[in-house]
């Protein structure tokens, strides 16, 4: 069964019938809805009763080898010191019965429930694994072609230069990953300047972008996006290249990280988020007035970091507009574009990836983060309330 006609879905302040050309993924025509097609639910076509329509979301962060969905509950340990708890992840990551496939595919099917339709994931790689569970993410995303769109990015997890990673971060980037990754130059490697210029040789050797995970603190994580920026720019990667966490934007003062988001606004570097509420954040507020990129991404979801988190951007971006105070109409719809980059208005050729939800309009949608009734991937019915009652999910 495919659906090819849903009608009265709520865009901005009026109701409109919508097309779907399911050959090429989009919406083929939009026109505004007559009350004949009220209760309509016949072959292919159904009636959203005014629902409303959100633009798929964009999980820019997560990790799709490493969680523990669908496995018995393991108990977490404290985390005293980074490589402590390297070596406690890669334990309990040894002892998983599930192989690296089968874990992406339950964390991509949990983010098509959700409405998200395209990530970022970052894949482990060092020594010991190899690119083995990179190999089993390339394989995952043919699978999924079409219905998640899927950015890897090769991690050295277990740091560059301290875990003697670049060959096997070579290896990763000939094999498919398209960003060359990293953690904390500083923290882990100990060689901030030696990283850095590391990482972005391996990204012009393979022409690809650079997404770094970035916990080091304050001045000392200021210094080093500071050079990650001049090094974009050297390098001609503006647009290319983003900066995860980034907790040291929330721990100098305004006027510091002004001036960095200054730079990183001119040099064409994006920012990334998990929101965490357990410690420093950017000012996405500042970030987003200074015309920087941010985006929004999970990060963990239950595994050897954190229990929490269940793949839901748009719940995360209520979170991330409370956390900045933003109640008024204007300040939540800026949210959008943080966890999604399709539009609120959708016109005839945008692509069929939407979400329909049980909203009074796009502001309240944000605010309340409701059920999911329906996620459209490329034209096909991917996730949400209409994919269970049909007992069907239609891209396998
Ligand atoms: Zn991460």
């Amino acid at each position: 069964m495919s659906i090819t006609q849903i009608n009265r879905i709520r865009i901005n302040e009026g109701l409109f019938d919508l097309s779907i050309d399911l050959a090429k993924g989009v919406i083929s025509r939009i026109t505004p809805s007559h009350n004949a097609s009220a209760g309509v639910n016949t072959g292919d076509a159904r009636d959203a009763g005014g629902l409303q329509y959100l633009p798929a979301t964009t999980d820019m962060h997560i990790h799709l080898d490493k969680h523990f969905l669908g496995e018995p509950w393991r108990p977490l340990q404290p985390f005293i010191t980074l490589p402590g708890q390297l070596a406690f992840e890669k334990s309990m990551l040894a002892s998983l019965p599930t192989t690296a496939a089968e874990r992406a595919r339950r964390l991509i099917d949990l983010l098509l429930s959700h409405g998200t339709t395209k990530i970022r994931t970052h894949v482990d790689v060092d020594p010991q694994i190899g690119i083995s569970h990179l190999e089993d993410v390339l394989q995952v995303r043919e699978e999924y072609r079409g219905i998640m769109d899927i950015e890897i990015v090769a991690f050295p997890q277990q740091g560059l230069l301290r875990s003697d990673s670049v060959s096997v971060m070579k290896n990763a980037l000939r094999a498919g990953a398209e960003y060359v990754g990293g953690v904390d130059p500083a923290g882990l490697d100990r060689q901030v300047d030696r990283c850095l210029d590391v990482t972005f040789e391996l990204s012009a050797e393979f022409n690809a972008g650079v997404d770094l995970h970035l916990h080091d603190p304050g001045h000392l994580g200021l210094y080093t996006i500071s050079r990650f920026a001049d090094l974009t720019a050297q390098a001609g990667k503006g647009g290319r290249t983003a900066v995860s966490h980034a907790y040291c934007l929330g721990q100098v003062t305004e006027a510091e990280s002004r001036e960095l988001a200054q730079q990183l606004k001119a040099n064409d570097v994006a920012i990334i988020t998990s929101v965490p509420l357990d410690r420093p954040m950017p000012r996405v507020d500042q970030l987003v007035a200074e015309g920087v990129t941010v985006h929004v991404g999970s990060d963990n979801i239950l595994d050897a970091w954190s229990p929490f988190g269940n793949g839901d951007l748009l719940a995360r971006g209520a979170k991330l507009a409370e956390k900045f105070g933003w109640i008024l109409d204007d300040q939540l719809l800026q949210t959008y574009p943080l966890i999604s980059a399709g539009p609120l208005t959708p016109k005839e050729g945008d692509a069929a990836s939407f979400i329909l939800v049980p909203a009074a309009n796009a502001k309240h949608a944000i605010a309340s983060a409701p059920q999911r009734e329906a996620v459209f991937s490329g034209g096909k019915l991917a996730g949400g309330k209409w994919a269970e009652a049909a007992k069907e999910i239609s891209y396998r």
